[in-house]
């Protein structure tokens, strides 16, 4: 299968040459031309362990890796790095299940795909005959950051620099960056939101690639975040283990459709979702789940995307993002026309808005659900899951089993729901405290003991030590800098 970028049909590269690239040249992103080409005997795929799944599934979507190649890689990605080797449990919560992404070694969901990418990364590398060093670079709205650190930490012929947003993360996301080890890895903060820091990444990308500011250097640039093709495919797999689980506890038959509801940021995720259905699995309905930065909820329900808007902090803050670049593909999948796709981001970043044509909103429409919940409803949803059935889920997830019971209750004739789950309640233990009507003093770490004390859910063991381990990394600059720092960082022979 060739990649090419959701803005020009003319600028292809085959799997390998767009996860070394993460973005294509023309600033668009890789996507699969369409899925016709894919043969995926997706029933078998259903029988399989979690590893055999994961093969399967990533070999035909990253087609410039054999079957065995891919099987070795799986194996070095997740090999007892998660709490369990089926890596994501679903589990029932009252009618619905909550489908359990958060058992990594970092206890965040972007462990699945920041767990293959540095495998998959240093295997095209090879492929491509690249003697070049391959630069990671990467904004994170928190997760993301810890995540990549963890899966690129020590890995031959890379480093890593992750941005972040000053001020925009929660102390324990902040505690298991700045505390991360590891001789190729660099942790940065940035004056300004997230969304400043994508941009950020982005323009050092365009600059460096237009002005060729590396070349000659020894080093490549790439990127970790979810616009990398190579860190989207893996999260195809999860929505097959639930479907499977579901058909192993019996609660649906073969066949049978399932929706799914995501909470939703970048858009990869619930776009994972979207492949999965192509590949054949029987998805129903996507539900997007937003927070109070609802753009998407608006986007989906009028066809009409307008970054024009406040920005809001908000409990569940890996979803503040008012720009979600992952939707570029889904644009480009749909309407099977990349020059509407430039149009369409061309005015997105002229005006900060964008219209999609009737025939494509239709489309969006056929297969999308969307809504959206503000801080006080996560709590309440906290609290209400907690109480009614013994389950402690953090924000993210809670926005999304609060607009999973909005959904069902517009949409009668439903699927059975499965709610993704993104991150461990000790992730944002401060919110989560308050929403069971508990209180503590201290620092965040004391408020998560208390999270303990309260429910007996146990602390995840990486959280669990943070406290003990000193801080490695300490800069913070203007977003203006983000270039000349990269650059000079890109040029140090140790970090
Ligand atoms: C990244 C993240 C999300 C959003 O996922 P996208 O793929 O960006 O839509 C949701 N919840 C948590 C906890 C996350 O870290």
């Amino acid at each position: 299968m060739v990649y090419q970028s959701t803005r020009s049909d003319s600028v292809r590269a085959d799997a390998a040459q767009a996860i070394l690239d993460g973005l294509a040249p023309d600033g668009g992103l890789y996507s699969m031309h369409d899925f016709s080409e894919i043969r995926l005997d997706w029933k078998s795929v259903l029988t399989l362990d979690t590893f055999g799944m994961a093969t399967e599934i990533l070999s035909v979507l990253l087609p410039s890796f054999s079957h065995d190649e891919m099987a070795a890689l799986v194996q070095r990605a997740y090999a007892g790095k998660f709490e369990t080797d089926a890596l994501t449990p679903t589990v029932p919560v009252g009618e619905d299940a909550i489908l359990e992404l958060f058992r990594g070694p970092t206890s965040a969901f972007k462990d699945v795909a920041l767990s293959m990418l540095p495998q998959l990364m240093t295997a095209a590398r090879e492929k491509c005959g690249v003697s070049d060093e391959i630069l990671i670079l990467t904004a994170t709205s928190g997760d993301t950051g810890k995540a990549a650190l963890e899966g690129f930490c020590d890995v031959p012929g890379t480093r890593i620099i992750v941005f972040y947003p000053h001020g925009g993360v929660s102390a324990v996301q902040q505690a298991q960056m700045t505390t991360q080890a590891g001789r190729n890895v660099c942790v940065c903060a940035v004056r300004g939101n997230f969304d400043d820091a994508q941009t950020g990444v982005k323009n050092i990308f365009s600059a460096v690639t237009e002005n060729g500011l590396l070349d000659g250097k020894g080093v490549r640039l790439s990127s970790a975040n979810s616009i990398n093709i190579g860190r989207l495919a893996p999260q195809v797999v999860y929505y097959f283990r639930a479907y499977a689980d579901l058909v192993n506890a019996k609660r649906i038959a073969v066949g049978d459709p399932v929706d799914f509801v995501v909470p939703t940021g970048n858009f990869g995720d619930i776009l994972a979702g979207y492949f999965a259905k192509r590949l054949g699995l029987p998805v129903g309905k996507l539900v997007c789940a937003s927070n109070a930065n609802n753009i998407l909820t608006d986007f989906l329900r009028t066809g009409r995307y307008d970054r024009n808007r406040p920005f809001f902090k908000t409990v569940s803050p890996s979803m503040d993002i008012l720009v979600s670049s992952n939707l570029e593909r889904l644009l480009f999948l749909l309407s099977e026309d990349a020059e509407l796709v430039a149009s369409l981001m061309g005015q997105l970043k002229a005006a900060g808005a964008y219209e999609v044509p009737a025939a494509l909103k239709a489309k969006l429409d056929a297969e999308f659900w969307a809504g959206c919940t503000d801080d006080a409803g996560t709590k309440e949803a906290i609290g209400k899951v907690y109480r009614d059935y013994g389950y402690l889920c953090d924000t993210h997830t809670a926005v999304a089993w609060a607009v999973a019971q909005d959904y069902k209750a517009q949409n009668p004739d439903h699927a059975p729901v499965v709610i993704l789950s993104t991150a461990s309640p000790y992730k944002f233990p401060a919110a989560v405290l308050s929403a069971i009507g508990a209180r503590a003093d201290g620092d965040e770490f004391a408020v998560m003991e208390a999270v303990h004390d309260a429910t007996g859910v146990p602390i995840p063991k990486n959280l669990a030590s943070l406290r003990e381990r000193p801080v490695r990394h300490r800069d913070v600059i203007d977003r203006d800098e983000m270039l000349s720092y990269v650059l000079g960082k890109a040029t140090e022979k140790e970090w």
